[in-house]
């Protein structure tokens, strides 16, 4: 078998190690290998797409499933009630550095 061929590609197909907390069909959610809140998780869509900037309206379900996720994660952790933050940067200038779309989960801290 070849390589998958990006970084979450491979964690999200388990050819690459991660702290994987939340699976299902459509996403895996893993802990971020540098957290920047108590909890930061990572929502990441097991289908390859780059960034914001190439969503498609074929990827509305799996967009919002994404957010679903993350309040499921949220309720899960006790912070429905306290609140958390769920971040996606895009592109350079929005700091975007691993290019296959993913969602920050943060929590534990105010302000994220
Ligand atoms: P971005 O800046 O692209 O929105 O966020 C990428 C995130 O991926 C960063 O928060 C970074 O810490 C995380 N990250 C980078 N490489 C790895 C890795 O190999 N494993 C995990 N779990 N997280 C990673
Ligand atoms: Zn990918």
């Amino acid at each position: 078998m070849p390589e998958a061929p990006c970084l979450f590609c491979r964690i999200a197909a388990r050819e690459s190690p991660a702290e994987i907390e939340y699976e299902d069909d459509l996403v895996v959610a893993f802990k971020d290998i540098y957290p920047k809140a108590p909890i930061h998780l990572l929502i990441v869509p097991k289908r390859h797409i780059e960034s914001v900037a190439t969503l498609t309206p074929d990827d509305r379900t799996l967009v919002g499933h994404c957010f679903l996720v993350a309040r499921r994660i949220g309720e899960s952790k006790g912070f429905a009630e306290r609140g958390y933050r769920v971040n996606v940067n895009c592109g350079p200038e929005g700091g975007q550095v691993v290019y296959h779309l993913h969602f920050h989960f943060l929590a534990g801290r105010r302000g994220g």
